[in-house]
């Protein structure tokens, strides 16, 4: 069976990011047998939540390429220029195009390596191949969409599988009801909701901010109650000095912090990235409610210091227990569907890497990505994502993006270089 350099599991921004820094790296370095897996059965990315007027929240210059090689072919700047937009982008003034715009790009550039990308494969486990005393490999197994399985084997392995939506206890139950759903299933959702006028949405950050909006902008005017746990919607803060905490050299800091300072670290910066919707957005909101006030109107409620504590699907409605902290009182309200703008967790690499666990300290990595093993674990296994406790807020956003493909390739073909001994 072919022995791959390299198996990445996820095709979406980190993995083209990598893809890129390899074949940048050659004729210098040597050429690898590379596959990528990616479940989708074409790049998509984050499709569910392409609402109308979003746009990105990081500036274009954080693209795929140009903090790594400004010079690459793969830059955000020659998409424009090949697509013959780059003077008109120029005269929209902004360091955010549209989301729509931006998942065009990462297409654009994801299908300049389609012959490397096995679509539509969901991998299933990873496993050790033992040989004698130690392990020499990873035997990857994977399911496309008629249900046949495939089986690799790799010297290398990066995952990079993004979120997973978070789902509130209190909702788990009701995880399969298709009137609760999560953001990142918002569009083909909502379409599937699209008789539903009374909305609760769970959750104060950018998600819910934006969903708040496409629900106000609906034809059939749905009430909207949004519903969080915080006194106050709170601004992204993205000043230049806050912002250094997305700089590539601010991992180095981070990563030789001890844990606790880590973790002071993530808790003082939290509102850079989570809870935190564009101030822009916050003032759309804000304005809508005081609109309703002048009108004497009483469409949409912003339930603030609101915990959902219960949640009951029946055949009217989804009824939702909501306690309010100011007053501790409890109301049970029913609505035709409940959208969990909650966010995502950072824990699928676990599941998936399950067969390898005996062999890893805890599932850390080093600085490089590179998952701690124990002697004898031969291959290289890094991770790209999930490395938030150690390498700081910028390692789930695409601020490191090209960098840190760029550190992962120089590990794979170092490994490359000296002559595919394991
Ligand atoms: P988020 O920022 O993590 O916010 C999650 C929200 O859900 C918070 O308000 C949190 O409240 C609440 N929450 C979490 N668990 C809860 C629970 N058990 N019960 C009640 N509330 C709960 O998630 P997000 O808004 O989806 O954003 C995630 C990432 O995607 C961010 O990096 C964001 O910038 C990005 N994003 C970008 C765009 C764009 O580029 N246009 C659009 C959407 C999202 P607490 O604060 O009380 O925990």
């Amino acid at each position: 069976m072919l022995v791959h350099d390299l198996i990445g599991i996820g095709f979406g921004p980190s993995n083209i990011a990598l893809a890129i820094a390899l074949e940048e790296a050659r004729p210098a370095a040597p050429a690898t047998k590379s596959l990528f897996i990616e479940q989708q059965p074409g790049f998509a990315w984050h499709p569910d939540m392409m609402l109308g007027d979003a746009h990105m929240q990081i500036a274009f210059l954080k693209d795929l390429a140009t903090l790594r090689n400004p010079t690459s072919r793969y830059t955000f700047v020659n998409y424009l220029h090949e697509k013959q937009r780059l003077q008109d982008f120029i005269n929209l003034k902004t360091f955010y195009p549209s989301r729509h715009e931006f998942s065009d790009y990462f297409a654009w550039a994801a299908s300049r390596f389609a012959e490397q990308v096995a679509y539509g494969e969901s991998v299933v486990d990873v496993r050790p191949e033992v040989r004698g005393d130690n392990v020499e490999l990873l035997r990857i197994r994977s399911r496309d969409q008629a249900g046949r399985f495939s089986e690799r084997l790799t010297r290398n392995l990066v995952l990079s599988i993004g979120g997973t939506p978070r789902i509130p206890p209190v909702f788990q139950h009701c995880a399969s009801d298709d009137r609760v759903f999560h953001t990142h299933h918002y569009l083909r959702s909502i379409q599937a909701n699209a008789h539903a006028t009374r909305i609760a949405l769970i959750g104060g950050g950018q998600s819910a901010a934006e969903i708040f909006l496409d629900l106000h902008g609906r034809a059939n005017a749905p009430q909207v109650d949004l519903i969080m746990r915080a006194r106050a919607l709170k601004p992204a803060d993205s000043s230049p000095y806050v912002n250094e905490v997305f700089n590539s050299e601010f991992v180095d800091h981070v990563f030789s912090q001890p844990a606790e300072a880590r973790d002071a670290m993530l808790a003082e910066f939290r509102h850079t990235n989570y809870a935190c919707p564009d101030p822009a957005l916050i003032d759309q909101i804000f304005k809508i409610f005081y609109e309703q006030r002048v009108r004497g109107d009483a469409r949409h409620q912003f339930l603030r210091r609101h915990d959902v504590i219960r949640a009951r699907a029946a055949e009217d409605g989804v009824h939702l227990t909501l306690f309010d902290q100011n007053t501790s009182r409890e109301v049970t309200q029913r609505y035709d569907a409940v959208v969990l703008a909650t966010g995502y967790e950072r824990v699928s690499h676990r599941t998936m890497l399950a067969g390898l666990a005996p062999y890893s300290e805890g599932f850390e990595v080093d600085r490089g990505y590179r998952l701690k093993t124990v002697n004898g674990f031969k291959p290289a296994v890094y991770l790209q994502g999930s490395n938030e406790p150690t390498h700081g807020l910028s390692d789930t956003l695409l601020s490191v993006t090209s960098v840190r493909g760029g550190e992962i390739a120089e590990g794979v073909l170092a490994a490359v270089r000296a002559g595919r001994t394991f």
